[in-house]
């Protein structure tokens, strides 16, 4: 008996979760993979932090939390604010623990959208965010980045977009795929728009801690007017490589995030215990040494990869600002990106994910993760410039 729900069937697979996947089914079958696909860093979770889980559960915190998450943890994660995005939160009424960013997503989401309501998205996009809007019976409205404008949205291209359903603005800084990192300037163009038409902003920021060029992240919920209207979905999964452990925040209102909490009851009980446990020792305290010494190296592969991919002929790469991608135009190449993408992970045993795979304006471009070992790097890059040579 087949009753599957049609708002399953009306989404699509993750691409990047589903290339990930096939790679790590080769590799299962003896094929030397590179898998420059998901966005998972080579590296595991620093020492100090898993040793922090690991005695939490050595210690019997095995048992439910607050929906909210544990004092300890939400104070973690205020401080981190404080501390590392000039923020003053109060992590008794405006912080909720979240499984990751796509939980928190999905609680902000779900918190916010009436059936029917729009929401404003990057095309090209986390391959996630239609989806979680669609599931949550919300419609996107998918507004171009475009290279010209180096891949930030004008005034104009929101106003245009905006209609008496729009209820919210998600946005994701620093952006992936294309490595965008938003000024203050960007941020305000951003920010006027949302209050002069009273939206919500809803801001995905994993990838803050990974800024490059001496760039600094700045949070939407620091302009000026947007505290209020702003909801800050922040996590571990990407910076401390702990995708695994499914953990993150989200900072909100206290109302939204009362709304939220609700949610978290019935969806989840709670996160992890010993998770969040891990999780307060990564945010307590400033990055160690090794942590901050890993990201400058991940500046490096980043460098590395988008100029290598430079020098192909019918490929040309901007490094990017932040996050750990290199979004590389291959218009010059006579092929989809999906076609691309599966010559390459085919024939060469290299994983990448094709542009397609992030909305309509990703074709022409494919993604690469330059977070891998350096001898990945190294080999995966000769791949790439043999397989590509060969389909021009
Ligand atoms: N947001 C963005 C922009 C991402 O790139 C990713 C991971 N690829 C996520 C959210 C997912 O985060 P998490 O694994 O913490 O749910």
């Amino acid at each position: 008996m087949k009753k599957i729900a049609k708002r399953i069937s009306e989404i699509p697979i993750s691409s990047t979760v589903h290339i990930a996947d096939k790679a790590f089914e080769l590799r299962r079958a003896g094929v030397h993979v590179i898998d420059f696909s998901a966005g998972r860093a080579h590296e595991s979770t620093p020492a100090y932090v898993t040793q922090k889980a690991s005695q939490a559960l050595l210690d019997g915190d095995t048992h439910q939390t607050m929906a909210l998450g544990t004092p300890e943890y939400r104070q973690a994660c205020a401080l981190k604010l404080y501390r590392d995005n000039e923020i003053e939160a109060d992590p008794e009424s405006e912080i909720i623990a979240t499984m990751g960013v796509k939980q928190g997503l999905t609680l902000a989401l779900m918190a916010s959208v009436n059936p029917g309501d729009e929401v404003i998205v990057e095309d090209p996009c986390f391959v996630s965010y239609q989806p979680l809007i669609k599931l949550c019976e919300g419609q996107p409205v998918s507004i171009p980045l475009r290279p010209s404008n180096r891949f930030r949205w004008t005034s104009a291209d929101l106003e245009n977009a905006i209609s008496p359903r729009t209820r919210a603005i998600l946005l994701n800084s620093p952006q992936n795929p294309t490595g965008t990192v938003h000024t203050e300037d960007d941020l305000d163009i951003i920010a006027k728009v949302a209050q002069d038409h009273d939206l919500l902003v809803i801001t995905d920021e994993i990838y803050e801690r990974v800024t490059w060029g001496g760039r600094k992240h700045i949070c939407m919920a620091t302009r000026p007017g947007m505290r209020e209207r702003t909801i800050t979905v922040m996590g571990l999964t990407k910076t401390f490589s702990m995708g695994g452990w499914r953990i993150g925040f989200v900072f909100a209102p206290a109302e939204n995030i009362a709304a939220m909490t609700k949610l978290q009851q019935h969806l989840l009980t709670c996160v992890g215990s010993f998770v969040q446990a891990g999780a307060a020792e990564a945010f307590r305290e400033p990055p160690r040494p090794e942590v901050v010494a890993l990201w400058r190296d991940w500046e490096k592969r980043c460098v590395y990869v988008s100029s290598e991919l430079n020098g192909i002929k019918g490929v040309s790469c901007d490094q990017p600002e932040g996050a750990f991608y290199a979004w590389a135009d291959v218009a010059g190449i006579d092929a989809t990106s999906l076609e691309i993408a599966e010559t390459l992970l085919r024939e060469h045993h290299v994983a990448v994910v094709p542009g397609s795979a992030f909305g309509q304006n990703g074709e022409g471009y494919i993604r690469i993760t330059c977070v891998k070992s350096w001898e990945d790097l190294k080999e995966g890059m000769q791949r790439i410039r043999k397989g590509l040579a060969k389909m021009q």
